[in-house]
């Protein structure tokens, strides 16, 4: 039995909260598993748990939004085997831009998004803007080590990512 790290009694409760969102029309219910004590009133909710709800959230709203979803990012990111850090440079976003999407944390601008879908079909087109990118050494980026597999995704093993 846990105990309730606020009044240190051992009583908590586990529980499901249910959370209806409403968007476009459309409906979502979300599960979140807590623990509850009710001595105080305490809520505690797992963090991992948190975060799929709000994934799963975020999902939801971009699908209904006309926007790829986040396991939709990371495919095609890793279909153009681009590190998270590569494809910030060349996208936009900032350094954990991708890191951010692939989560389910932040959207991705329109543009963003419709770049992807673009090279999601004609991933050749990625030679076009490469060498527009700033991969100069003082950018923390080379394009001689990213085209070595440093930086890019070699052979399916993913190197260099966070
Ligand atoms: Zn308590």
């Amino acid at each position: 039995m846990s105990v309730c790290l606020s009044c240190k009694k051992q009583n908590l409760v586990d529980r499901i909260t249910q959370q209806e969102y409403e968007f476009k029309g459309e409906t979502l219910v979300t599960r979140q598993r807590e623990k509850f004590c009710p001595a105080c009133g305490e809520v505690t909710v797992d963090p991992v748990d948190a975060r799929n709800v709000r994934k799963t959230v975020n999902d939801w709203e971009a699908r209904l939004d006309g926007f790829l979803i986040s396991d939709e990012v990371r495919r095609i990111r890793k279909k153009l085997g681009l590190t998270q850090l590569l494809a910030a440079k060349i996208f936009g976003g900032g350094r954990n831009a991708f890191s951010r999407y692939e989560r389910g944390e932040a959207l991705q601008m329109r543009s963003t998004d419709n770049l992807l879908r673009i090279l999601d079909s004609h991933p050749e087109l990625l030679g076009e803007i490469l060498p527009q990118t700033d991969c100069s050494p003082q950018s923390g980026t080379n394009l001689e080590t990213a085209m070595s597999g440093d930086l890019f995704v070699s052979q399916g093993v993913q190197v260099n990512e966070r």
